[in-house]
């Protein structure tokens, strides 16, 4: 059955109708029994009040009927006027019954009555009763089964006591009653105790009679029988029919043109439109109104997929962008709180540009969901990952060591760049990966994304696909993270070289060892500052490989030359120096080499020595112990110790050049180059002096009993293949001087 949007909408506002309607009723049958009983409750209280006040204004109205009397009575002789003026006083007022005079003797007791009869007892009669009524005495009594009110008073008539009696009828007192209510009453039990009406025309209902008790307030002299007008059901549902039936009509059509207006309008609108976008137009153009099922239907799919819409990427089904950066800020509040720290990484794939002009949308697509796909497998429950816009993903991962972090970035890359194969047909993408670190690198996700996407840049624009921000770099300059993704290609490729200079003995001019230089040319082909470079390398986590390189080169150097036993001075850098690792490597690397030990000297600076001493000297004694020769590189420069360099298995120092240089002409240098040279022999250590440059610094140091030489007067660092050259050749610029 179709159900169309106006006809639902009809019967739903029938529905809500009928059901006020029911409703009504029930409240109809549930109010009546307590309507009639308040009803009930209201007439009586109505009624014994108009009946109070009846007699109220009755007794008045006797007593004022009293007085009157009771003038005339006080001049009984005149009985002329008297008789007249009761006559007419009986024509006026007709339930005057009868009047008495009694008149009293010395003692008090009635003398004589008048013919006609009153009520009032014989024994009552005595003036004492009398005398202390300041208003009339007002009461029922009967004379021959007639009701009859009587008021009894004294009258004071030329000193003698008198009692004027009124009689009237007491029906004729009630029926002022039934012209007050506009209720025809009718006598029909006239009891001892008293009289009974009941509303004229009446069925004795008991459930439905008013009782009023009629009388004064000392005596009770009959009752009033009333009928209350029952409100069954059907008279308050006649009395209430049109009002509420009306309203119900014009209120079903309010809510009905309101529903039309501001719902099913709309809703018609839409349902047509969602028919339009599934189905097309009609044949004449216009979307047909539809039934509201399916529209509704269609709503609810609507509503399904601007949520998921919302939510997730169509293609990959991985987050948006919009959760992705609810959750960025969720960590980063949770790293406020606990201290934890996360990196974001932003990937730009390239390459797909091309692949959608070659295949067609189609087949990106399938190859996103790949990419995707590896990302999941590649990361840990916790990491968020989230694809961004076309090309670029982005992922949170908690870190816990950098090196991890490192380790998982790469492994990432490599899950990136690897063959795909897309419906039998194979691929292969570039990837660009920007990464920051919260908190080291930014505080909010604002600055994480922005620094991620400089990092992002540098990588895009660099020799190597990674890059790490970096906060000590300008923020528009990318030259560190060129230096440092070049290097990261450079060691991979073997694009480093290692020059070496040789350190001679200053009485035998014998080659002590030779100290392993660092020498790179960067992509354009410009020497690269090496300070700045191993600087670069600690502070992005590449010294290790890079301090591998430098070991395994200068071992393979050894190995490898053919001209007699050498030894090598290898310089480490701080980090390496905190690796509890490096003497298994370098070990690793005699034996791979068949280096003796003996044949590596190890230089370390002063201050790499007092950063966490107690983590350095534990390395340190460890190489000691390998055999390898430790020493102390640029002596004079830091504040090491001299308990330190008696703990250390240290050989030699080495005279930073800067006191070497000037020695000759600088007696200040000399004194302090003279001091060291003392101090070291006294702790039996060799001294080395470097950046000698000039035969006086030669002939000064030789003087000053200093063990070794090495500067560019000796000889400059030399290439491995000029290495041979120089212990071949026998005349040696210190030698030609010195000799002369
Ligand atoms: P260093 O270990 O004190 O190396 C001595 C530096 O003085 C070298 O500069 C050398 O070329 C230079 N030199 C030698 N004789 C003279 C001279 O007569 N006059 C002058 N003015 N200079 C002379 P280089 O190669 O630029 O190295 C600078 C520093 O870079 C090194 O100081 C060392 O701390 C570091 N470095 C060099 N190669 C490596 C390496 O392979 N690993 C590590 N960790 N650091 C290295
Ligand atoms: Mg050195
Ligand atoms: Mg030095």
């Amino acid at each position: 059955m179709k159900l169309t949007i106006s006809s639902f909408s009809a019967i739903l506002v029938g529905s809500l109708t009928l059901l006020m309607f029911m409703l009504w009723m029930l409240s109809l049958l549930v109010l009546s029994d307590r309507q009639n009983e308040q009803a009930s409750n209201t007439l009586q209280h109505n009624l014994q009040a108009q009946v109070q006040q009846l007699q109220q204004s009755q007794q008045l109205w006797l007593q004022s009927q009293y007085y009157l009397l009771s003038s005339l009575a006080k001049s009984p002789d005149d009985n002329q006027n008297f008789q007249s003026f009761l006559w007419g006083y009986y024509q006026r007022n007709p339930s005057i019954w009868a009047v008495n005079l009694v008149q009293f003797n010395d003692r008090g007791l009635p003398l004589s009555r008048s013919s006609k009869p009153g009520c009032l007892q014989p024994d009552q009669m005595l003036r004492a009763n009398f005398d202390d009524f300041l208003v009339p005495r007002i009461s029922v009594c009967r004379i021959d089964d007639r009701a009859l009110l009587e008021i009894a008073g004294p009258v004071i008539a030329d000193g003698d006591a008198i009692v004027l009696l009124v009689s009237m009828d007491y029906l004729d007192f009630l029926n002022e009653f039934s012209s007050l209510t506009d209720r025809k009453l009718q006598r029909v039990v006239d009891t001892p105790q008293g009289f009974q009406f009941n509303e004229f025309a009446t069925v004795a209902n008991d459930d439905e009679l008013i009782r009023i008790e009629i009388g004064v307030p000392d005596a009770v002299y009959g009752e009033l029988h009333l009928k209350s007008q029952p409100l069954s059901f059907w008279v308050l549902f006649r009395h209430q029919a049109a009002v509420v039936l009306a309203a119900l009509f014009l209120g079903a059509l309010l809510v009905l043109l309101l529903l039309h207006r501001f719902l099913l309008k709309p809703m018609q609108v839409l349902a047509g439109k969602m028919r339009l976008a599934v189905h097309g137009p009609s044949e004449n153009g216009m979307a047909t109104r539809g039934d509201i099922a399916p529209g509704l239907g269609k709503l609810v799919e609507y509503f399904n997929l601007m949520e998921k819409t919302a939510r997730l990427d169509p293609v990959t089904g991985l987050n948006n962008r919009v959760i992705f950066e609810d959750r960025l800020s969720q960590a980063i509040r949770e790293g406020k709180r606990s201290g934890r720290k996360y990196a974001l990484v932003l990937i730009d794939l390239q390459g797909l540009d091309e692949f959608v002009q070659q295949r067609g949308q189609y087949m990106v697509d399938a190859l996103l969901r790949q990419v995707a796909e590896g990302l999941r497998e590649t990361l840990r429950e916790s990491d968020h990952l989230a694809r961004f816009e076309r090309n670029m993903f982005a992922l949170l991962l908690e870190v816990q060591q950098l090196d991890q972090l490192h380790n998982l970035v790469e492994k990432l890359y490599l899950s990136l760049v690897r063959r795909y194969r897309v419906y039998e047909r194979e691929f292969e993408l570039r990837a660009f990966l920007g990464v920051a670190i919260y908190p080291d690198q930014a505080v909010d996700a604002d600055g994480l994304y922005r620094n991620a996407s400089i990092a992002l840049v540098a990588a895009e624009h660099g020799d190597w696909p990674i890059a790490y921000f970096h906060e000590n770099e300008d923020e528009t300059d990318t030259t560190g993270f060129t230096i440092i993704q070049s290097l990261r290609r450079a060691i991979e490729r073997d694009e480093l070289k290692l020059v070496y200079q040789p350190v001679v003995d200053l009485q035998s001019y014998h080659t002590v060892y030779l100290e392993a230089l660092l020498r790179w040319k960067d992509p354009e082909g410009h020497d690269v500052s090496i300070e700045q470079t191993i600087r670069l390398a600690e502070e992005n986590h590449l010294i290790k490989s890079l301090t591998n390189w430098i070991i395994e080169s200068a071992c393979r150097f050894v190995s490898e030359f053919e001209s007699g036993d050498v030894a090598v001075g290898i310089n480490l850098s701080m980090i390496d120096l905190h690796d509890r690792r490096l003497p298994e490597r370098i070990g690793n690397y005699l034996q791979q080499y068949q280096v003796k030990p003996s044949q590596i000297v190890i230089e370390i600076t002063e201050g790499q020595i007092m950063q966490e001493p107690g983590k350095v000297i534990e390395v340190l004694a460890h190489l000691g112990v390998m055999g390898l020769s430790l020493s102390i590189d640029d002596f004079g420069t830091g504040q090491a110790s001299l308990t330190y360099l008696k703990e250390l298995p240290v050989e030699k120092i080495k005279i930073d050049q800067s006191f070497v240089r000037d020695i000759a002409t600088n007696p200040d240098d000399q004194l302090i180059v003279r001091a060291t040279i003392e101090l070291a022999h006294t702790l039996d250590l060799k001294v080395v002096a470097e950046g000698v440059e000039t035969l006086a610094v030669c002939e000064m140091l030789a003087e000053m009993n200093c063990d070794h030489l090495q500067g560019y007067y000796i000889c400059r660092p030399l290439e491995a293949e000029q290495v041979a050259g120089w212990f071949e050749t026998t005349v040696k610029p210190n030698l030609v001087r010195k000799g002369s």
